[in-house]
């Protein structure tokens, strides 16, 4: 990498070399994973980075479960809107209403709600640095050179150095792709959204402000979904798709004709990919570890991505926390074996789930169907909401699942 600061002298690259500012931890990415992972190390004393590229606003349906706004003591400033139902829209255009009950899901705005953590990590301790990671370098001592194109101050390129190093640069993550075996097969579904205004009461537009509206349909996504989010004041109108012929712009115009906000005024247009699995290494067995996106923890299915990578910045957190302590790299594993414990057997289901009934239009209105079941609408929220295995209703879940089963091997008709 070049570094004209290292190269200018030979005085000078003393001078640079010694002034060379050194970390316990360098978290790269700020967005959920990477700022709580710093949040909660700053937290504990430890002497952290955290840098943040700072070049654009998540493109993100900004939905998260109340279990996300407990845990990670979200204040209610950041919640734009409090959806109480989801509508499932099916091929046929069937329409599955399913209401949240006494609880709700929670809508934050990626551009407030990112810069809230990073702030919330500097106020605890961390370092913010707006900078751009391009390299890391393992030194003989077994620490790792991190250099940086600085956006603030004089700029040009920085280097610092660092026990661990948390990557929490989402799924494109240049550290992993430098650092963790695999990392650069991350398989991910391309996601668009516009964001637009929301009507106002009483608009002829077939939306809610508390409804997200799910749209099963070949035609706005071969294989994900299309959706409308409400978040207060606007509204994310989105699809997905892993197909490289498929085009979610001209899915999303479609969607917008159908809703009739084909004229609402359009604040932002964006994509950024989804990953589709957890990879099967997050850390290099030296000092590096990946969190969030970085390491695929978005849920199949859904692509609820935002838990699970404050979950994983809170994991890599701990994880590092014991490698700091041990010396051993081995701690660096558990990350990965604690989210897996936690949330495997869920991603398993959800992978099979995606697989199967996004796989047709026959399938999805088959799925559509099934929503209308009160005990599947009762585990989707209870799983959605609390993030845990429900263990209330057993004879429900054995029902579904044998329900399930016989649609997978074709022995149902409904
Ligand atoms: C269109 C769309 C809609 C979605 N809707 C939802 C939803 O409704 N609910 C939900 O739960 N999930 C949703 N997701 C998924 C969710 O956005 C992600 O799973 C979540 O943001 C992951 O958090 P993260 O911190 O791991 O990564 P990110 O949020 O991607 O954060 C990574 C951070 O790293 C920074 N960075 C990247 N490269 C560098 C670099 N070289 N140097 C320094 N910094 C760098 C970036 O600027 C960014 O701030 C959606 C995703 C998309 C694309």
């Amino acid at each position: 990498m070049h570094d004209e600061r290292l190269e200018s002298t030979a005085a000078g690259a003393l001078e640079r070399t010694d002034a060379i500012a050194e970390y316990d931890v360098a978290v790269v990415g700020g967005g959920p994973a990477g700022a709580t992972a710093a949040w909660d190390l700053a937290r504990r004393g430890t002497k952290v980075l955290l840098l943040e590229r700072g070049f654009r606003i998540k493109p993100c349906g900004g939905a998260i479960p109340p279990r996300a706004v407990d845990q990670f003591e979200i204040p209610a400033s950041q919640i734009v809107a409090r959806i109480k139902s989801a509508r499932m829209i099916a091929p046929s255009d069937e329409r599955v209403d399913m209401p949240v009950g006494d609880t709700y899901v929670a809508m934050v705005d990626r551009d407030r709600f990112d810069p809230f953590l990073r702030e919330r990590a500097r106020d605890a301790g961390a370092t913010l640095v707006i900078g751009a990671f391009r390299e890391l370098e393992y030194q003989p001592d077994g620490r790792v050179k991190l250099t940086y194109l600085d956006k603030q101050g004089e700029g040009g390129m920085n280097s610092v150095l660092a026990k661990a190093v948390i990557g929490a640069d989402g799924a494109t993550s240049r550290v992993g792709k430098q650092a963790v075996p695999g990392a650069d097969k991350l398989k991910c579904v391309l996601a668009y959204h516009e964001i637009v205004e929301a009507p106002e009461e009483g608009s002829a537009a077939d939306y809610l402000p508390t409804r997200c509206d799910v749209w099963y349909q070949g035609r706005l996504s071969p294989d994900f979904y299309a959706w409308v989010f409400p978040h207060g004041k606007h509204a994310s109108i989105g699809s997905g798709s892993a197909r490289k012929d498929y085009s979610a712009p001209a899915a999303v115009a479609a969607l917008r004709r159908d809703v009739g906000l084909e004229n609402a005024p359009t604040v932002r247009r964006e994509g950024a990919p989804i990953p589709m699995k957890p990879l099967k290494r997050w850390d290099d067995g030296r000092a590096v570890l990946l969190a969030g996106d970085a390491c695929g923890v978005v849920a199949p299915a859904s692509g609820e991505g935002i838990y699970y990578a404050l979950l994983g910045g809170r994991l890599a957190a701990d994880a590092v926390t014991e490698f700091l302590v041990t010396r051993d790299p081995a701690a660096l594993r558990l990350a990965r074996k604690r989210f897996m414990k936690l949330h495997g057997r869920v991603f398993f289901v959800l992978g099979l789930l995606q697989r199967f009934w996004y796989g047709s239009d026959k399938r999805r209105e088959k799925f559509v169907a099934m929503c209308r079941d009160p005990d599947v609408q009762y585990l989707t929220w209870q799983s959605y909401t609390q993030k845990e295995l429900v263990k209330e209703r057993p004879k429900a879940q054995v029902r579904i699942f044998f329900k399930d089963l016989a649609q997978l091997l074709g022995l149902a008709r409904a």
